[in-house]
């Protein structure tokens, strides 16, 4: 190329000053300007025609090189192949000898699900970063795992039975603001020890979901099963004879005859300790017991030195529904230690587990959850509202509109949506009186057929709360703009996030 451009340079300087001379020296000039012209596009022809057939060459002698490397990778890939087979074989080989060997020993479920916690534990490799879904199954399996050594503990006593763990909350629906510090909300559901029932008083306030229920306790007549089990009958033998059993529920977490949330929270940890040393995976990780007023949390402490929260609340199921009465608190207000208000959180749980059956792998809607979740500041609108806006709408837009294409039109709807709701001030509760609510989700019957619950109402009463809310609104296009531009999102409060 530098030749070129030198006879280039050449040729120029010789249109330059060919004014200069006369007509038989410009006549030689021109003939040396056509001889040089020929001479460098003969060279250019010879140094393409020198790289052509190097390349050539270079190709020849790479071949059986590269296609040694082919037949090493594929031998590599098929042993990492049958390595693969043989393994799920012998894993599934292992599933069904267990499950024919040992009657209610678990659903393959559980046993996946025991897999995943012990791979989250002692992986050889780096275990999955951020990964959510596969951190709620490892920390429902562990608590699953504790609530089972702790009914084994309990068999001799009449303390309320756990059953196994529902997982709820903005973790377990899949569009937690901070995955990478969540807090692992699971329900344990108690049911009433032998002798022992448990009747559900909701309340007279006629309010859904109702705050001031209730738990009574009563005892059952056992006399029947006296010989069988060896229990002897609470109602029909005298307190000498009863003095030799473990004492009723009744003496021992019940205030006045009714289920105390308080005095459950405080037996709970004591339990939980307890079962955890006689768990095989104390020995390779820790956990710290924080009792609370009326729920019980944990730290665990992983083999990687990670923690991770769980906050563990106690719940009785209402009637097969898919409705409990909780130990949950109510923001803002102190109840009574034998208050047990009604709490949606399974049936909504599901609800976001049947959505996320019916949409393909890609769906953006938990994100579009999230984004706003992360986004919302202020006191005026709740993150609940907000998902109740969302719950509202994935009833209203086939699954099929919720993907990566229609992500900015979804985050404008849901906006549109509480913006309209906020005007009107009304925002119907999504289980109360909602006809689209799925059929799966079981609900009482009061909940089907009651007036729909207005999540607004208060902003009727408090007109300065209702403008500030309307300016918590209209900031968060804004905010999304900046999120969008500075991609904040993927690294800190919505880590994992991503539009791509
Ligand atoms: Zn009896």
């Amino acid at each position: 190329m530098n030749l070129a451009f030198v006879l280039a340079l050449l040729v120029q300087n010789v249109h330059q000053v060919g004014e200069v001379f006369d007509a038989a020296t410009r006549d030689r000039m021109r003939q040396r300007e056509l001889y040089l012209s020929e001479k460098m596009a003969q060279l250019l022809l010879e140094i393409e025609q020198k790289n052509m057939e190097q390349s050539r060459a270079g190709r020849r002698a790479l071949l059986p090189a590269v296609l040694q490397s082919w037949k090493v990778w594929a031998a590599v890939c098929l042993l990492v192949l049958l390595v693969w087979v043989v393994r799920k074989l012998h894993q599934k080989y292992q599933r069904m000898k267990k499950s024919s060997g040992k009657e209610g020993s678990g659903s393959e479920e559980e046993e996946e699900e025991k897999e995943d916690f012990e791979g989250l534990l002692h992986a050889g490799i780096q275990p999955p970063v951020n990964d959510l879904a596969h951190k709620c199954r490892a920390m429902h399996c562990l608590v699953s795992k504790l609530l089972n050594s702790c009914r084994i503990l309990l068999s001799d006593s009449f303390y309320p039975v756990p059953q196994p763990p529902i997982g709820v909350g903005s973790a377990y629906e899949g569009w937690c603001p901070r995955e990478d510090d969540p807090v692992f909300c699971l329900l344990v559901p108690l049911t009433a020890p032998r002798g022992h029932t448990f009747h559900l008083e909701l309340g007279t306030a006629r309010e859904l979901p109702a705050r001031n229920s209730r738990i009574r306790v009563e005892l059952e007549c056992t006399c029947r099963t006296e010989e069988e089990t060896g229990v002897l009958c609470f109602l029909h033998n005298t307190e000498d004879r009863l003095g030799k059993q473990p004492p009723s529920l009744l003496h021992t977490l019940c205030t006045g005859g009714y289920l105390d949330a308080e005095k459950i929270a405080r037996w709970f940890p004591v339990l939980i300790q307890d079962a955890w040393r006689r768990m095989p995976e104390s020995a390779r990780c820790r956990i710290n017991v924080q009792p609370c007023s009326r729920s019980c949390r944990l730290h665990v402490i992983d083999g990687f030195n990670r923690i991770f929260i769980i906050e563990m609340m106690f719940g009785v199921r209402q009637h097969r529904t898919d409705i409990f009465l909780s130990s949950h608190k109510i923001e803002g207000i102190v109840i009574p230690s034998t208050t047990w208000p009604q709490s949606c959180a399974v049936a909504e749980a599901k609800f976001f587990r049947h959505i996320a059956a019916h949409a393909r792998e890609d769906s953006f809607h938990l994100r579009c959850m999230q984004v706003w979740a992360c986004l919302l500041v202020g006191d005026n609108i709740s993150v609940y509202e907000v998902k109740t806006a969302v719950m509202h709408l994935l009833t209203v837009f086939p699954m099929e509109h919720w993907r990566a294409r229609h992500f900015l039109q979804r985050m404008h709807d849901i906006l549109w949506y509480l913006r309209c709701c906020l005007e009107e001030r009304s925002l119907e509760h999504f289980l109360i009186g909602n006809e689209a609510v799925p059929a799966e989700i079981i609900l009482p019957r009061d909940f089907r057929v009651s007036r729909p619950l207005n999540l607004f109402q208060r902003l009727e009463q408090e007109p300065d709360n209702h403008v500030r809310a309307e300016c918590e609104l209209d900031e968060l296009p804004d905010q999304f703009t900046r999120l969008l531009i500075s991609q904040q999102w993927q690294t800190s409060t919505c880590p994992q996030t991503s539009f791509s």
